[in-house]
């Protein structure tokens, strides 16, 4: 096996690339060598590879060998652009750029114009005969070095900033372009001498010095806080590291006829064909990125300079016959010249990201399976995601309440609470839906978009990184908006003359970028009304995309889909999204109606099982009629009902108002209600008196359910519906526990059977959420012709976590890497998934044939998804709006792993 490279050449003039495995270059390394391949102009330059990040934790050195090999590039690419790295004549400048395996926008560090010093600099006005762009780079580069390398500012604040807006001051002019070189100039010497007197150094100068110093700082980016934060979110792993690319820099900021952009191949908010994207002239890309200035549709670059339009639309079309998938790309154009920097898979919302994945099945680029994969399967809830209900919109513009328009970033409708720091938003988010207000985001503030339900900058384009984040995460955005003047330090939001502060409700519609006062209410999106059936089906709209990703989908996957759903309504939409049966009915909650309380809780007081029994036979026609229902719903689909579960405190009052009443309403003294209640307290209930305990304490719970569930089933069989019962008992440990259970389910069926002279098919299963119980699988089965995980409970008792008071340590946990994400939501594979394979295996051997599901949460989660169906369960379960998710993420397990 040949050694994994530390240094990979690119571009034209350089060595062969050694590599171009995405893993070792990092995305954009990989990009730049299929971009030289293809023949297109890249500036010329080298990746030192991830190899070198993985050892760079541990020495913090690059070896002498790494060391050569880099000198070697530079020189190679000193000689490719006819310039020269700490030469005499004109110099080569470099920009260094982390580089990871996916991409992190915005995360990690990059320092540009790289090799200049004031000798320098006086070079360089002379050969390109304008000193203003000499002293701009320069400027530029001590501003990146000081912040990137030495670290001198926070995210609030840069000095550098400072020095560039009293120089501005002093010229009178507003924007930094108006600085003419003398000033520029003021600005470097006086950067330069604000970082000596602060860390006691002089700048350096020696060009070399500055390159290790850089190549060191972006390595060490890898580690800060921010792409910790990111990788998190992400799910990337820590130990991946970035790679380090080092280019030589062409310049978009030498004039007018120079510029920087950025292009999709595909539009990334909806997935229209052809090319779309922003560019600045007399720029440098960081200025496209950082949303400073707001750019120019690509489009209008046809009017000026149509040559180099139509050059990069052809580049766009190759990029995408090559990759067969959307590219979002970076050029600059040097006086007249295109140069492409940088290439890779386009970021899209669910909604492009359906689009474009049919579109190019239809284009024959790609097989519907190498479609499915590429769909992130958490991006159709994007799909799913609400639009303002009805004419609300049109009667708040009616009222007067439109504020602004923006440009829709991220597509949605969303109405919060105004913040504008990131860690308001998240603070705030636990009490209501917030929207992030800012003049634009930084990588800092993603935590608090993560916790908004929309963003509204008022500056940056829509590849700004308010918009690129917002898109990834699914939330509605609407940045650039101009009109809108934001004043963070104030907490300020001025529009057509109104002036909005922290709290006030704020409505924003992603899609058209408009802004408004108030609260809107949302509603439903055109897929879920037309799967619903409140709206009809398109011939060629989002919906029917939608149908044909599921069809595929369906196509490919194994495990079936089921929801967990209590009522019909929900039954009924379940079905609609594509349900296959019902997971888990959860039965309590059929009792917490006006009338079925009261019945319920007569039950729960009563102190012999005769008066429990007289009790629940009021019980029995709710449940009768719910059940009824369901199976009406679900026709013959399988449906999995729970008997009763939560402690039996749930169903009581806690005040003492609510006491009194309940005392009245019962017609027993307050006295000893109050003594019930106080018995039935438990320090620690979700361990206590509950599930299969109750019913094996209190035989006639379970008596009336399955009664219950059983004539139910006799109703619809007579009404033609060939139902599929399956009564599951939760919270088993031990077979001892589930031998009565099972034994009085078949005793109820044949009276039953008996009275009715009808017989049901059915099943009795069992709930595996204790570790007890997946440990003896083996015996278990032997009485359950079903298992289903009960992964929620089954998390809390291998963790010996509790699921309902976690939250003061486990985030801490998944921050520190403990746990790779909330285990609550995404399967703790190593642990719990080791019981639940164990489980799967054990209960098999006895009883080949036992059909197994999961019914917690993580039902719903793509990759504990991808776990169930790597250990061969049967069938997920999830809520109903989750289930598109699940069966795409069921189609891309089937996919990647058979
Ligand atoms: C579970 O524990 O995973 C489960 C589905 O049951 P519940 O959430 O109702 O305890
Ligand atoms: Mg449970």
């Amino acid at each position: 096996m040949t050694p994994t490279p530390n240094l990979s050449c690119f571009g034209p003039g350089m060595p062969k690339p050694k590599s171009r495995d995405r893993n070792i270059l990092g995305g954009k390394g990989a990009g730049l060598v299929d971009m030289t391949e293809l023949s297109l102009p890249v500036p010329p330059g080298f990746t030192l590879t991830t190899a070198v990040c993985a050892n760079w934790d541990k020495s913090r050195q690059l070896s002498p060998e790494i060391q050569s090999a880099v000198r070697r590039a530079m020189s190679q690419m000193g000689k490719a652009m006819g310039r020269e790295f700490n030469g005499k004549e004109e110099p080569l400048l470099v920009s260094v750029r982390s580089g990871a395996r996916v991409s992190m926008p915005g995360m990690m560090d990059t320092v540009l114009n790289l090799g200049l010093s004031p000798e320098k600099v006086e070079t360089l006005a002379e050969v390109t005969g304008n000193p203003r762009f000499a002293w701009d780079s320069y400027r530029r580069f001590i501003a990146m070095f000081g912040d990137v390398v030495l670290g001198l500012c926070t995210a609030d604040h840069s000095p550098f900033e400072d020095i560039l807006e009293k120089e501005k001051e002093r010229a009178k002019v507003n924007l930094d372009h108006q600085l003419n070189a003398a000033a520029l100039r003021r600005v470097a010497q006086s950067s330069r001498n604000w970082i000596k007197q602060k860390t006691g150094h002089p700048f350096p100068d020696d060009p070399w010095e500055q390159l290790w110093a850089a190549i060191a700082a972006v390595f060490d980016s890898w580690g800060n806080p921010r792409a910790a934060a990111y990788r998190r979110l992400n799910g990337i792993p820590d130990d991946w590291g970035t790679a380090v690319n080092i280019q030589a820099m062409v310049f978009g900021n030498l004039g007018e006829d120079s510029g920087t952009g950025v292009g999709f191949t595909r539009n990334p908010a909806t997935g229209a064909k052809g090319m779309y994207g922003e560019f600045l002239m007399n720029a440098q890309g960081e200025d496209v990125v950082a949303g400073t200035r707001t750019p120019h549709p690509l489009e209008e670059m046809q009017a000026d300079s149509p040559e180099t339009y139509a050059e990069l639309t052809k580049i766009s079309k190759d990029l995408e016959n090559a990759f067969r998938d959307m590219q979002d790309f970076e050029f600059t154009i040097e006086r007249g010249r295109l140069f492409m920097l940088q290439t890779r898979v386009g970021k899209r919302t669910g909604t492009a990201a359906v689009r474009i994945a049919t579109d190019m099945v239809r284009e024959k680029r790609i097989k519907s399976e190498e479609a499915l994969l590429r769909i992130d399967p958490e991006g159709l809830v994007q799909l799913l995601g609400p639009v303002f209900k009805g004419s609300s919109k049109e009667e708040a513009m009616a009222q007067g309440r439109y504020l602004a328009r923006g440009l829709p970033a991220g597509p949605g409708a969303a109405a919060g609470r105004i913040v504008f720091k990131a860690e308001d938003a998240v603070e705030e988010a636990q009490k209501g839906p917030v929207i992030l207000v800012r003049e634009e985001t930084s990588p800092e503030d993603i935590l608090g978009m993560a916790a908004s339900v929309g963003i509204l900058t008022s500056r940056g384009g829509m590849t700004s990184h308010a918009a690129l984040v917002a898109r990834q995460m699914g939330k509605v955005c609407v940045a650039g908006c101009g009109e809108a003047a934001v004043d963070v330090a104030r907490g300020t939001l001025q529009a057509s003359g109104k002036k909005l502060t922290k709290g006030d409700w704020l409505s924003i519609d992603g899609t058209s970028g408009e802004v408004l006062e108030g609260r809107l209410p949302t509603q439903d999106s055109e897929v879920v009304q037309v799967v619903t059936g409140k709206r009809k089906q398109s011939k060629n709209g989002d919906d029917a995309r939608f149908r044909t990703v599921m069809a595929w989908a369906d196509k490919a996957r194994h495990m079936r889909v089921r929801a967990n759903a209590d009522l019909p309504e929900q039954a009924k939409n379940a079905i609609a999204f594509g349900a296959e049966g019902i997971g888990l009915c959860r039965t309590e909650h059929m009792f917490f109606g006006e009338k079925e309380l009261p019945a319920v809780q007569r039950m729960i007081l009563a102190d012999s099982p005769e008066d429990r029994h007289k009790a629940l036979l009021k019980v029995l026609p709710f449940q009768r009629r719910d059940f009824l229902g369901l199976f009406k719903a679900m026709g013959s689909r399988p449906v999995t009902i729970r008997t009763l579960d939560p402690p039996l405190h749930e169903f009581l009052p806690a005040d003492p108002k609510g006491i009194k009443a309940l005392a009245k309403s019962l017609a027993l003294p307050t006295s000893s209600v109050k003594q019930r209640i106080a018995a039935l307290h438990e320090a620690n209930p979700m361990l206590g008196f509950r599930g299969c305990r109750l019913t094996y304490l209190f035989p006639e719970i379970l008596d009336i359910q399955v009664r219950a569930i059983l004539e139910a089933a006799v109703a619809a069989q007579e009404k033609g519906i060939r139902v599929q019962p399956e009564i599951m008992i939760p919270l088993i440990g031990h077979q001892k526990e589930l031998t009565p259970h099972v034994d009085r389910v078949h005793l109820i069926a044949k009276e039953i059977k008996k009275r009715t002279k009808k017989s049901v098919r059915y099943q009795v299963g069992t709930m595996i959420e204790i570790p007890r119980a997946a440990l003896t699988a083996e015996n278990i089965a032997r009485d359950a012709e079903f298992f289903s995980f009960g992964t929620n409970d089954l998390t809390q008792t291998a963790l010996g976590v509790s699921r309902d008071d976690s939250g003061s340590f486990l985030p801490k946990y998944v921050e520190e890497g403990i746990y790779p994400a909330d285990p609550f939501a995404s399967l703790d594979q190593e642990g719990v998934g080791r019981l639940l394979a164990w489980a799967v295996d054990e209960g098999r051997k006895t009883r080949p044939d036992l059909k197994v599901g999961v019914c917690g949460e993580h039902g719903g989660d793509p990759s504990s998804i991808d776990f169930f169906h790597r250990v061969g369960l049967d069938y997920i379960s999830c809520s109903p709006f989750r289930i598109p998710v699940a069966r795409l993420a069921a189609a891309q397990a089937a996919l990647t792993h058979d």
